[in-house]
């Protein structure tokens, strides 16, 4: 049975991926040290544990 426990897992893997892009693409805020963007906003960075969690501006569109 390991062995489908494994073809689950990367296809776990491969969503956790895919949403983590989308999130992105959605993100309000940011950690300035690590550049890891979060949807909601954090007490502390999940990916560095840096505690400055800042929300990003909009994007702006040249011209
Ligand atoms: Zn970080």
């Amino acid at each position: 049975m390991r062995e489908l426990f494994t073809k689950l897992g990367r296809q776990v893997e491969q969503f956790k991926q895919d949403v983590d892009a989308a999130a992105a693409e959605n993100a309000d805020y940011e950690c300035p040290a690590c550049k890891a963007r979060f949807v909601v906003d954090h007490e502390e960075c999940p990916n560095c544990g840096s505690a400055e969690i800042a929300p990003r501006e909009p994007t702006q569109e040249p011209g």
